[in-house]
């Protein structure tokens, strides 16, 4: 035998035992389970997979082999390590290289699957493309264990939501990506009110249960309009993307408010928060996670003192809120002390013969430079502090006094907030103003609203009981306008309800409920045995149409505003006892008067003018002369809102204009626009990227090409009359 063949047969053997020794190796690789081989054809499918890594999968080894490996296996988006967003199929027809790639496995099985995926493509001597090559391992329980711990990192472990952590990374990507495609996104920031309240009375796992609810709610109002996280205590927030219409989230915010307001049952027992909710919008309100968070910020805290069970937007003035109340609150204690405080009284009329059974005290403030000051505004801030405590008991014993001096069937209500009736001596208080003014304790009305029963119910049942127990009256105020309200009813001993003006305002509109709503309220108190008032009844639809409906006793301008106990006593001493009803025949929603210097835009042409009075649907503006009835104008409110008008009456330097598209509220009883303009629009036009800032913009930033035109209108001056 030649050498040479005898080499080469010996190195044939030796490449054969190299070839079955290779095999060997590479099976018990396999067997052994430290890692599996794959192969994928040139179109994605997969050929080749290890027999341990098939029966891993539980599958049968033809429901793998020829599927595209893209369909099999997916990248995991929850793996806090995969910084790359494309899938897989883009990854394997770019032919890139697999290292290490966290996949899950997509076919529906009991217990999900993640392997580490290895591969390059192999090429053949031409330099075609061959298919992948490559190698697997299971990772499902490391890859768990991370999942959990990073989930303990972004996740708030009671309520399950995101935490603060998680929501600072997606507020950030998110208006990063956004002001490249110019997006808007919203933010609401929400507190509970009260919350500590039931955590410290009721304790902590209560505490902690409630808060697992309140998540659980704020999912289902939510939905998938956006995320919301926990960011510690009770504060909740929500980022919205792509929304930026102010009715839409205020609608949102109301529904919020509502549905975390409704009563809880916490470890057997029923428990009542309240929320409030701040609302900014990127990019007008903020650009970056800092800015829009502060200005969210600021409109919670506003809402927290306009009241709570309120939501605010955010507007360039919050700036100056917290100041502002800080001097109405000085300026209260010196009205207290000068005896600027007064309390006027509003009678309520038996439809039946037009008698006054009653009177309710309203409480009066006119500021020796600002003006009358409404009590809408200074008893929130009241009663942010103590001071309402003063005002409170103030007022009842000057209303009990007066009440004194009239007829004796005649009774006297007396407001009471929530904060009053929650204060330890509340009843102590009660008592004493009975006793040193001597009034007939059935003669005073307590006037409570649906607020008192936020917190703890067992504490307001007890000064239910010492109030019953004094035979005061109870009325429950503005009922239907705050928490769910018919639960209270039957466990709470009101002799009495009062209709909100907001149900009256509405019932002659086009809003045919408020109309079957009132009905049902008198008929439900028919039933429980209570009498009913209804509000701000203000003109002859209204009256006519709450008579027809049942109402026996209304409050309401059509008989009287509050009048100051001097008027009360001279109608008393010339005998009138009764008041006929007068008033227009139809109701029209009222108009806020305002002095607001605002621009009105006409073609390329911008005047200064004054608005006088506002409603969701139309305006009065003073300043301008000559406008023709049917100009189309628009007229700049500030910080961004313009407002596309008609002008429907005009004389001398007035002109009424009706908008296209009606105002909303601002959840803080003002009005707004629904959009503004674009910090995108504005920086098209030249202006540097920011939020939006105050007040009024130049027409040249608004899209207008400068002034060329003559002005078509005068343009005078109007003072503050
Ligand atoms: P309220 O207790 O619901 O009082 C009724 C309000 O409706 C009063 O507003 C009254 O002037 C107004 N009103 C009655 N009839 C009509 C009508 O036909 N048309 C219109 N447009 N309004 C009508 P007011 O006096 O501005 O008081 C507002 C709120 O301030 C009260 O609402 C009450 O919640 C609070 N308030 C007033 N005085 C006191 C007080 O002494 N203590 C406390 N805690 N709150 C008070
Ligand atoms: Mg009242
Ligand atoms: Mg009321």
């Amino acid at each position: 035998m030649a050498v040479s063949s005898l080499l080469r047969g010996f190195a044939g053997s030796r490449s054969r035992d190299n070839e079955a020794l290779r095999r060997e190796v590479l099976d018990d690789f396999e067997q052994a389970g430290i890692g599996w081989i794959w192969a994928s054809d040139t179109e994605g499918r997969l050929v080749y997979l290890s027999e341990k890594a098939i029966d891993c999968l539980d599958r049968d080894a033809d429901e793998l082999l020829g599927q595209p490996l893209s369909t099999l296996f997916e990248i995991d988006r929850d793996n806090p390590d995969e910084k790359s967003d494309r899938p897989l199929n883009f990854q394997l027809s770019a032919r890139n290289k697999l290292t290490d790639l966290v996949v899950r496995f997509v076919g529906k099985s009991d217990k999900p699957r993640w392997w580490s995926l290895s591969g390059h493509p192999k090429t053949g001597p031409d330099g075609s493309f061959q298919g992948y090559r490559g190698s697997a391992k299971d990772i499902t329980v490391a890859f768990q264990r991370k999942l959990e711990d990073s989930r303990m990192a972004e996740f708030d472990a009671l309520t399950g939501l995101a935490n603060r952590h998680r929501m600072d990374r997606r507020l950030d990507s998110t208006l990063a990506a956004y002001k490249t495609a110019k997006r808007a996104c919203a933010l609401m920031l929400l507190d509970l009110d009260k919350f500590k309240y039931v955590n410290d009375t009721m304790g902590h796992p209560a505490g902690d249960d409630l808060l697992r609810q309140v998540g659980d709610r704020l999912r289902a109002v939510i939905a998938n309009r956006g995320e919301i996280g926990r960011l510690g205590g009770d504060e909740f927030q929500v980022i919205l993307p792509d929304v930026d219409d102010r009715g839409e989230l205020g609608e949102l915010a109301d529904k919020i408010i509502q549905m975390l307001s409704s009563p809880y049952q916490v470890e057997g027992k029923r428990a009542i928060i309240g929320c409030s909710v701040g609302i900014s919008i990127a990019p007008y309100d903020g650009l970056e996670r800092d800015e829009l968070t502060r200005s969210a910020d600021l409109a919670l805290y506003a809402a927290k003192n306009g009241g709570r069970g309120m939501y605010r937007f955010y507007s360039a003035e919050l700036k100056d809120v917290e100041q502002e109340r800080q001097i109405m609150l000085d300026d209260m204690r010196e009205a207290m002390e000068q005896n600027h405080l007064k309390l006027h009284y509003q009678p309520v009329v038996s439809t039946a013969d037009n008698s006054i059974v009653g009177f309710e005290a309203l409480m009066r403030w006119e500021h020796p430079e600002k003006g009358n000051i409404p009590p809408n505004h200074f008893i929130p801030v009241a009663e942010d502090s103590d001071l309402i405590n003063r005002l409170g008991e103030w007022a009842l014993r000057r209303a009990c006094e007066d009440a004194m001096a009239w007829p004796e069937n005649v009774r006297v209500a007396v407001n009471v907030s929530a904060k009053q009736f929650a204060n330890k001596g509340f009843v102590a208080i009660v008592t004493q103003a009975l006793a040193e003014t001597g009034i007939d304790p059935d003669r005073l009305e307590l006037e409570l609203t649906e607020t008192i029963f936020v917190g703890d119910l067992e504490a307001t049942e007890k000064t239910f009981n010492a109030l019953k127990h004094l035979g005061v009256r109870l009325a429950l105020d503005d009922f239907g306008t705050g928490y769910s309200s018919l639960s209270y009813l039957r466990s709470a001993p009101f002799d009495k309800l009062k209709v909100d003006k907001s149900f009256v305002d509405s019932c002659t509109q086009k809003d045919q409920n408020s109309a079957k709503i009132i009905s049902a309220i008198i008929g439900l108190s028919d039933a429980l045995g209570m009498d009913v008032t209804v509000e701000g009844v203000e003109a002859f639809d209204q009256f006519n149409l709450v008579c027809e409906k049942g109402a026996k006793y209304i409050q309401g301008w059509i008989y009287s505003k509050a009048r100051p106990q001097e008027d009360i006593l001279a109608e008393i001493a010339s005998g009138g006892y009764r008041i006929e009803p007068s008033g227009p025949d139809t109701y029209r929603p009222e108009r806020r008067s305002v002095f607001r210097r605002i621009g009105v835009i006409h073609e390329d042409h911008r005047y200064e003018a004054v608005m006088r009075d506002l409603s969701k649907t139309g305006s009065r503006i003073e300043g301008l002369v000559g406008v023709p009835v049917g100009t189309g104008l628009v007229l700049d409110l500030g910080g961004g809102q313009l407002v596309v008008c008609e002008v429907r009456r005009s004389a001398d330097a007035t002109i009424g204009v009706e908008f296209e598209t009606p105002l909303i509220n601002d959840g803080s009883g003002g009005l707004c626009t629904r959009h503004r303009v674009s910090p995108y629009a504005l920086a098209a036009a030249g202006m540097p990227l920011t939020s939006l800032p105050p007040g009024n913009y130049p027409n040249s930033m608004l899209g207008g090409d400068g002034q060329k035109s003559q002005p078509q209108f005068m343009q005078v001056t109007v003072a503050r009359s």
